[in-house]
């Protein structure tokens, strides 16, 4: 697993990092808002489209649009070409054994919600328990507790200490002989921690309990190899890995995948339908029932193709120096209270700034063109663990830089004056 610690002084791999060249790619870096040039700090919430990837959407639409795997017409074979070549794009992007682990989904909580309806269903009953920690965001948790009102199975907790690690002794004593799932975030939105979370599957994986991991925040930002970390699913979104909205993915191992019942019925999922029994299609289609987001799809390998001709780990490099400075400079205004301040994290910095409310801090940064996001991010229990109702988030994608860092320093410094 990738460290900060382990990038830390890694300037080798930024040797010929170019990130005027790369904000070039960004068509919507260049726009102003309300006359200020566009500050974009709200990645792990969306980030943004190259044009390669902005323009692959259009080539498809206009030169290439037909339903897949249907027709035997031209279209729809080119189509379902460009749609099979893309599973095979996220495949090798994480290391996956075969693109029948590769199931596509609306995005990191469709993932999710899967898995609970699918696994949860058929290996979970009355008593059964499943592990999440104190940091997961609502799509981890939520989507569990609809199971457990389902099936009367039970939600466990793993919690964190203050500065956002998890409490591993703690996991430990949870792992029983009941636990049927443990569901943790590989990278925390709010906190940016990154999970110790090979040795957290190692532990679940000594007692034959699978684990999947909710990647939205891990697979945009670091190198993930699902079998060197030998999760049993990995769950993530395009649009916040340079892709487009309404596409994710769900990996799975195919053990898990096979004995799993289907999540919804229609199109595409079924061998043979009669009125008295139905047949179910092979892997992934078997979890793919109706019309798929076709166009997503494609360009979400566009988006991997871009990502990886950068380089995942010189991403990573990157990111970490933009958290570096961001840490620096935020931590030395008075007032500033960082909340996560793990040595572990990934690129994503929450704050509290004096007793000013996040949402006054969002919406007084973005009259200057700034876009941070403020609230609860999807982790209300967080926020209760923190004891604070919200914070306000910044977090980086590739194309950030050193002076919107200190843009970003400037702003919280009006903002206090202006609370003065
Ligand atoms: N998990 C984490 C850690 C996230 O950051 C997010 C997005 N904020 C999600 C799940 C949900 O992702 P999506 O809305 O794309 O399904």
């Amino acid at each position: 697993m990738s460290t900060t610690t382990k990038i830390k002084g890694n300037n080798a791999l930024l040797k010929d990092w170019n990130v005027e060249s790369i904000r070039k790619d960004f068509p919507i870096l260049t726009r102003q808002v309300y006359d200020k040039p566009l500050v974009y700090l709200d990645n792990a919430a969306s980030s943004q489209m190259p044009q390669t990837v902005i323009d692959r959407l259009v080539a498809y639409h206009s030169h290439e649009h037909a339903n897949v795997h249907r027709g035997i017409h031209y279209l729809s074979q080119k189509a379902t070409t460009a749609f099979e070549e893309a599973r095979i794009k996220v495949q090798n992007f994480i290391g996956a054994d075969d693109s029948s682990e590769i199931i596509w989904t609306g995005g990191t909580t469709d993932a999710i919600n899967l898995v609970a309806q699918t696994y949860g269903k058929t290996f979970m009953k009355e008593g059964d328990e499943i592990i999440i920690s104190e940091m997961e965001h609502h799509a981890n948790i939520v989507s569990w507790q609809i199971l457990c009102e389902q099936n009367g199975a039970r939600l466990k907790v793993i919690p964190i200490d203050d500065n956002g690690d998890l409490i591993l002794e703690e996991y430990e004593n949870l792992l029983n002989d009941r636990t049927r799932m443990v569901a943790i975030t590989h990278i925390s939105n709010v906190l940016g921690t990154i999970n110790p979370v090979k040795e957290v599957i190692s532990m679940a994986h000594e007692k034959d309990i699978p684990v999947l991991l909710d990647g939205a925040q891990g697979a945009p930002h670091i190198p993930v190899n699902v079998k060197e970390l030998d999760c049993d699913f990995y769950a993530f979104s395009g649009h916040k890995m340079q892709g487009p909205t309404g596409i994710g993915v769900l990996y799975g191992k195919r053990k898990w995948l096979e004995k799993m019942p289907p999540y919804r019925g229609g199109g595409e999922m079924i061998d043979k339908v009669t009125f008295e029994k139905t047949t179910y299609n092979d892997l992934p289609f078997k979890f793919e029932a109706g019309t798929p987001s076709i166009a997503a799809s494609i360009a979400l390998g566009s988006a991997i193709d871009y990502l990886e001709n950068i380089g995942m780990n010189r991403i990573e490099a990157y990111e970490t120096q933009l958290l570096e400075y961001a840490t620096e400079v935020l931590q030395h205004i008075d007032g500033v209270k960082i909340i996560g301040t793990t040595n572990r994290k990934s690129s994503i910095i929450s704050f509290m700034i004096d007793d000013i409310h996040p949402h006054d801090v969002g919406t007084l940064l973005d009259r200057q063109g700034i876009a941070i996001r403020t609230g609860h991010h999807c982790a209300q229990p967080l926020m209760t663990r923190f004891n604070i109702p919200a914070t306000s988030r910044a977090s980086f994608a590739l194309f950030n830089t050193d002076k919107e860092i200190d843009k970003l320093a400037e702003g919280i410094k009006k903002v206090q004056q202006i609370f003065a």
